[in-house]
């Protein structure tokens, strides 16, 4: 139980650098709850965690990580995560990353931006504007 949504709680989204930056976009949220409330659905799914890699980025620590200047991690529009389903079995399933970023492409088509990257991760923002698509797969990956 989260303290912001069904499954999401402020402390995801905090900066790890301990600068203490939380604030997170209402439109990003809900974005991301339906769509744990979407890979929840299968019957065979009991539970879905959203795990978030990187939410709030301060500057410094936006630069640390290679960020760009005009990231939206920095306004709290943005989180790299990874969707994980567990099934009535016990079974622990990463949603593949090409569905994650399809679902959220298919909800919102020519809106936000949405990145593909290793190990499920995907970006997703609430951009103002135009929207944009990339993939930041190694090629023997794809
Ligand atoms: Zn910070």
């Amino acid at each position: 139980m989260g303290d912001l949504t069904q499954n999401f709680s402020r402390s995801e989204f905090e900066c790890p650098c301990g600068c203490g930056l939380d604030t997170v976009d209402a439109e990003l949220l809900r974005a991301m709850q339906d769509a744990v409330f979407y890979f929840a659905m299968p019957t065979h799914v009991t539970r879905v965690y959203c795990w978030i890699t990187s939410g709030c980025r301060c500057k410094r620590h936006n630069r640390k990580v290679g960020g760009e200047d005009e990231s939206l991690h920095l306004i709290g529009r943005a989180a790299d995560h990874v969707m994980e389903q567990r099934l009535f079995n016990g079974q622990r399933i990463i949603v593949d990353t090409d569905v994650l970023a399809d679902y959220y492409d298919r909800i919102f088509p020519n809106r936000y931006g949405i990145g593909k990257y290793p190990d499920g991760r995907v970006h997703f923002d609430t951009r103002t504007g135009d929207h944009e698509r990339w993939d930041e797969r190694k090629p023997e990956e794809l």
